[in-house]
């Protein structure tokens, strides 16, 4: 699969019938609620729901091919790069950040249950504020 390709040229919202819709597919498809922060044809971002930090914003891409970031990587780079760059561009609004120092923020994939998974459609939680070392946040 080309990388530079496949994250632009295909409507990344077109599953197989037979897949049941993630939750995440679902706030994509305005199903359900969320507050969007953020949206591009591959790429959506919106406030978690029960955040774990003063702000606590999901990176999703649209297509819920991927159930976590290593499948991403593999399958397609410049879709998880979209991604950091989309997070890092969200840490950088200052209306998101608040009072919190903008540009810092911590990047998780959680990858599999036993870690904490819920939602095995790929995303990336961006957090920031009083996160300090060793606070290792959900
Ligand atoms: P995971 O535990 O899979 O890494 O993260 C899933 C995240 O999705 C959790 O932080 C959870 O709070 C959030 N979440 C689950 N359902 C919803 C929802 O319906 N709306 C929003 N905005 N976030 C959700």
């Amino acid at each position: 699969m080309s990388t530079s390709e496949s994250s632009s040229s295909e409507p990344s919202t077109v599953e197989p019938s037979t897949v049941e819709p993630s939750i995440f597919t679902r706030i994509v498809n305005r199903e359900i609620p969320a507050t969007i922060v953020h949206e591009t044809d591959t790429v959506i971002a919106f406030h978690d729901i029960a955040p774990k930090a003063p702000v606590h914003l999901l990176v999703v891409p649209k297509t819920q091919r991927y159930a976590n970031v290593v499948e991403l990587a593999a399958g397609d780079p410049a879709l998880l790069a979209e991604i950091v760059d989309v997070a890092s561009k969200l840490a950088d609004d200052g209306a998101l950040m608040g009072e919190y120092p903008r540009d810092q923020f911590r990047l998780i994939f959680n990858t599999g249950q036993a870690v904490g998974q819920t939602v095995f459609h790929v995303h990336a939680h961006v957090m920031a504020g009083n996160l300090t070392e060793g606070s290792f946040a959900h």
